[in-house]
């Protein structure tokens, strides 16, 4: 990193600055490490479906004779080559949100507008289960600076879940309150639950508590990291509540802004 450069090029000068040459190198070594383990996880994620693909290619081959099976397989490729294509646009998403990229287009943000379209966005997979968006509090007052685009996409990721690892005829509610100088919204669902030794690691990249389940589901293990990338992209945090076999309870918080053009209002941050 330019840094670590810097630190070098200053050093013989003064002795004080060996130290943060040495600092800056292990940050720049951990930075190093963090991005090789993405790509080799990336490329472990990818291997899956492409394999799968090839086998399925080669089983619509053998069974070129028997147009039930080639259906069937082909129905199946379809299936995983979806899977593949999210796979990929989430990694693009993730990689470009790690480099702070998406951020550039910070506008006032109603927070219950974009639970609302979330909700909307997630009806396809929502089968049985009732999901529920609740704004609690004055719209003016569930507002923040934010991209609307990727606030949505966070609270997506979060109802996507809260759908996928609970059972048909189950209730997801989506609240979206004021609590202080905060907007929060608490994504709850009705499902299976979560230990806490899990709890502390669904949020890193590729991490499932079952991974045959994510991928039926057609889970790529990338969601909650987007979701605390994106949040902390917007000086927020996300945490979970869960018991076991209760369900869950995921809250994402993000700073709220009261209106600017009313008076005593703290101003807008500057971009
Ligand atoms: P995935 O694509 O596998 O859903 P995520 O990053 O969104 O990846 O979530 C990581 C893991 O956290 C999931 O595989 C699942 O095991 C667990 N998880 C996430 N949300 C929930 C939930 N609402 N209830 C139970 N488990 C959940």
């Amino acid at each position: 990193s330019s840094q670590v450069l810097l630190a070098v090029r200053v050093a013989p000068f003064a002795d004080g600055l060996a130290l943060i040459l040495v600092d800056d190198r292990t940050q720049a070594r951990r930075v190093e490490a963090v991005r090789r383990d993405f790509v080799v996880n990336v490329s472990h994620e990818l291997k899956t479906p492409v394999g799968g693909l090839a086998l399925l290619a080669e089983a619509v081959l053998d069974a070129a004779e028997d147009p039930e099976a080639v259906r069937r397989f082909a129905g199946r490729m379809k299936t995983e080559s979806e899977r593949l294509t999210r796979l990929v646009a989430e990694i693009v998403d993730l990689s470009r949100l790690q480099a702070n990229d998406l951020l550039a287009d910070m506008v006032l943000v109603d927070v219950a507008a974009c639970a609302a379209e979330a909700v909307e966005q997630t009806r396809v997979v929502a089968g049985e289960r009732t999901v529920v968006a609740a704004p609690a509090g004055r719209p003016e007052e569930l507002r923040i600076y934010g991209d609307r685009e990727l606030v949505t996409t966070a609270i997506r990721n979060l109802v996507t879940n809260a759908i996928a690892y609970s059972e048909d005829s189950t209730r997801v509610g989506v609240v979206t309150r004021r609590v202080k100088d905060v907007v929060e919204v608490s994504v709850s669902d009705q499902g299976r639950g979560i230990s806490p030794e899990d709890q502390e690691r669904i949020f890193e990249r590729f991490y499932r508590v079952d991974p045959a389940r994510s991928r039926r589901t057609g889970g790529t293990g990338l969601g909650l990291s987007i979701v605390k990338h994106i949040s902390a992209g917007h000086g927020g945090s996300v945490t979970v509540w869960s018991e076991e076999g209760q369900g869950s309870t995921f809250t994402l918080r993000l700073p709220a802004v009261d209106d600017p053009r009313e008076p005593g209002s703290p101003a807008p941050h500057r971009q």
